[in-house]
Order: structure tokens, then sequence, then C-alpha cells
């Protein structure tokens, strides 16, 4: 018989109902909550039946249409099923090298650190009461004078994030009026925050001046008006620019600004606070020097450069900073208790100079000698791996800080390349592999070679990196 006539004549009433699949599903993995078997069931079904529809509609073949129907429905939906009910964030170990990476968390909070937080969540605390009078007390006191004494701010206050803090800066200087900025500074940083957005989104007016490439102090000049509200310098946080290019710095911005008699707001993006320096760092991400500058108003975020939870700093003038801590709009960005908590920890550990408690800044600062050490102890642990038929090679490498700080600043760091012998899985599917081990992995990949950079690697994670390449290379 041709094998076409096994093909019903309808193919859409081969696919299973829901809850007949349901229910199988429900009989060979009772470990699967109900709730996730029932959507894992619709979206299986769902999908297989717009495939069919759309390969019915373009006059799909027999085969294509075997491909679609012909699959063990039961195991596909207990594998998407237990996706669903799998809790997230998961830990993932970073083999990147890229210390800040935005798609896997940003900065990894200091164990003190996430401790506080827990003792802040499990317990009372006194967040807004005053121990000694027995009053109400100020939620952000503490730590504003904490973020005072380590950069020399005149007054500090923390919101959400470094998005909120710009978006609250701007409403509470700017709304209704004018704000200036130059055109190579209108950047977009993960796709979701855009300088021009922001800055229609609270109300203000953005006034382009210069070109992409060149802004002079002149340009500046012309465009302040009645209406001007502000100066506005946004750092370039993932791109560089290079060739014929002029930029206004911050002391002549200041100069300009304040001879009209007008603030300037600094979004820095990446902050480096505390005393620590890394070798070859720019100096613009130090936070301190940018208010020696004169900037009346500095933005940065928390778990960048600063290595601790997910906020937005804010320091500057004490009539800006009261500006905005009294803006109703404060309320809706304020911080929580936990991430109030995290922060303040993680700023005793700058201001006591233990900044290599901070998993982030303990990464950054790592010198590559202790890099090569522990590269080598992962060497041994996968040499231990009798079946393994691959070429493992230690190399220098040079890694991004990433997570939109210092662009076009790479570190130097050592990685253990592994290239399989023989023939086998595609580097991509090793690499797949690798994210399904016990503790995914993330790596990099380079034509045939998979890369494990040591810079964001921690001794204590070697042995779970090693299992992770027996899987993926068997
Ligand atoms: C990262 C960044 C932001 C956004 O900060 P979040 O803390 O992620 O909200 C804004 N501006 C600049 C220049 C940045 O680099």
């Amino acid at each position: 018989m041709d094998s076409e006539a096994h093909v019903n004549p309808d193919p859409r009433r081969q696919i299973p109902s829901v809850d007949a699949l349901c229910r199988e599903v429900g009989r060979d993995h009772s470990e699967l909550p109900d709730w996730a078997r029932l959507l894992a069931t619709r979206e299986v079904i769902e999908g297989a039946r717009d495939a069919l529809e759309k390969l019915l509609s373009r006059g799909g073949k027999p085969s294509e249409i075997r491909q679609i129907l012909d699959i063990d429905w039961t195991e596909t939906v207990a594998g998407r099923a237990a996706r669903i009910a799998a809790p997230h964030p998961r830990r993932v170990i970073n083999a990147t090298g890229v210390v800040l990476h935005t798609n896997l968390g940003r900065a990894p909070l200091a164990e003190g650190a996430a401790q506080a937080a827990a003792e802040a969540a499990t317990h009372y605390s006194d967040l807004e009461f005053d121990l000694a009078s027995g009053q109400r007390g100020n939620r952000l006191a503490s730590l504003s004078r904490k973020l005072q004494a380590i950069s020399g701010a005149e007054a500090a206050l923390a919101v959400n994030n470094n998005a909120a803090a710009v978006l609250l800066a701007l409403d509470t200087l700017a709304r209704g009026r004018e704000v200036i900025v130059s055109r190579g500074e209108l950047v977009e940083i993960g796709g979701s925050f855009r300088i021009p957005a922001i800055m229609e989104r609270a109300g203000v007016r953005l006034v382009e001046v210069g070109t992409t490439n060149r802004t002079h102090p002149a340009d500046y000049t012309a465009a302040i008006g009645p209406d001007t509200a502000l100066l506005l310098k946004v750092h370039r946080s993932n791109f560089e620019q290079s060739g014929f290019v002029a930029e206004v710095e911050l002391a002549e911005l200041v100069e300009i600004a304040h001879a009209a008699g007008l603030p300037v707001v600094e979004d820095l993006g990446a902050g480096v606070l505390g005393g620590w320096h890394a070798p070859g760092f720019p100096s613009e991400s130090e936070v301190r020097s940018r208010l020696d500058l004169g900037a009346d108003l500095v933005c940065f975020s928390g778990d960048k450069l600063l290595g601790g939870p997910q906020a937005g700093i804010a320091l500057g003038s004490t009539k800006v900073i009261e500006g905005m801590r009294t803006n109703p709009l404060a309320r809706a960005l304020r911080l929580d208790k936990m991430t109030l908590a995290a922060l303040d920890w993680t700023l005793d550990a700058l201001l006591e100079g233990r900044e290599r408690e901070i998993p982030a800044l303990r990464c950054l600062l790592e010198d590559p000698g202790v890099l090569e050490a522990r590269a080598a102890r992962l060497r041994r642990l996968l040499e231990e791996i009798q079946e393994l038929d691959i070429d493992l090679r230690i190399e220098g490498d040079r890694v991004p800080v990433g997570g939109g700080s210092l662009p076009g600043f790479d570190l130097e760091s050592v990685r253990i390349a592994l290239r399989r012998r023989a023939k086998g899985p595609s580097p991509s599917r090793i690499a797949e592999r690798m994210r399904e081990a016990p503790v995914p992995v993330i790596v990099r990949l380079r034509d045939d070679t998979v890369l494990l950079d040591l810079r964001t690697l921690s001794d204590d994670e070697l042995p779970d990196v090693a299992d992770a390449v027996r899987l993926a290379f068997r």
C-alpha cells in the first residue's frame, strides 16, 4: 500500500484531545504539578495545530505532516511541563568571563549581603522605625549617610534601578521644560532603556545638539534658552566612538551650565564607589571624581561596578536630592527592604576596604596568576575524566566587563579551550548540553572550540563545570 494512504484525510483529527493527553501525562508523570501539566498540554496541542494549519495551507507533503503528528505526545508534554514548573531564576555557572552579564543577572550578591537581605525579609525590622526614640523613622537615612561618606556627595538617594533614578531626576528637575543632550549621547541600553523615550515619559522636551560624532561647547551655549531646565550627560555604556569625534567633557559642561544658572545631571550608568582600583580602569567610572568635577547629580546602577543589588543610586546637591526625595513619583520607585539591606551591607564592605568580599569586584580584581592556577586545577579535574577524547588547552583571553560598563576596555583573563578530537556533536550542541547539566554552565564558542573562561568561575564551581563537560562531551 502507498504510504500516503496512511494519512487521514483530515490530519487535524489525529491531534489528541487536551483532556485525554493531559490525563495520560498525569498517569506517567505523577511528579508534575497539575497546573503545569495542563498548560503544557494546551501549548503543545496548540503548537501542533498551528504548525499543521500552516502546512496544509501551503499544501505540505505527507512526510512533513507526519513530522508534526508522529511525535511522542506524552513525553513532549511532560518535558514542557517540567520546564514550566521549574523554579525561576535558576542558578547557573558563568563561564563566559563577562563579569557583569546582563542576561545572567549582572552582579551576584556577596554572601553577607544575601544574608542581610534574608534577615530583613524573614523578620520584623526597624525599616521605618527609630529604635532610640520609639518614633517613626526614615527608611533611607542610614543608607544616604553611607553613600555620602563613600562618595563625598552632599546628599544621596537610592531607588529601584538606574532607569528609575534618571526618570525621577528628569521629572523633578525638568518636567514641562527643555533638557539639552548631545546627539552622540542619545543612547539605547539593553533594548528597553532609550534616553529620548525616558525623556518623553518624564514630560521633558529633548533638545538635541551637535552631531552623532561631534559636539562642541558652542552647541550647548547656543541651545540654552528661557525654557532650559538642565544639561544632561549620558555615558556611552555599551559602545565606543573613535575617529573624527569630539565631545564636551564634564568639567566644561559644568562651566557652561553654571554660567547660565543651570544644573548638570550625569547618567553615568556604571559607577565605582570606594577606594579600589583595577589596573587600566577608565577614571570616568569613579563617582567621586564626577562629583568633584561639579556635576549637580550623578546617577548609576547598584548592580554594575558597585557589585550590589539592582538599584539606582543618585548622588548630588542637597537641593536636587531633596526635590527628588519629595517628588510623589519617588514612592512608586522606592527600594524594598531586602534590596536596602543588601545595598547597606555592600556599602559597608566598600567603606571598610573589603571590596574583595563582593563577588563581582573580586572577579574584576583577580590577577591573572590566580586565574592560571584555577585553570590548572580545572584542567586536572577534566583530565581525570577517562572517557573524554578532547584536546584541552590553557590559553590567554581578553574579556569585556559587560553589563553596560567600560566599553572598549577589556580585562586580561585565562581560559580553557576544549576541542573534540573525533567527530561528534557540534559545538553548539555541546553548549546546549552544558546548559542541560544539573547546574547549567554557560560557555562561549569559537569555531569548533568550547571556551571556559576562568575569570568568572570560582574554585568551588570547578567540580560542577567538570561534571557538565563530562555530560556534554560524552
Ligand atoms: C545600565 C544603564 C542604565 C540602566 O540602568 P538600570 O539599573 O539597568 O536601570 C541607564 N543608563 C546608562 C548609561 C546605563 O549604562
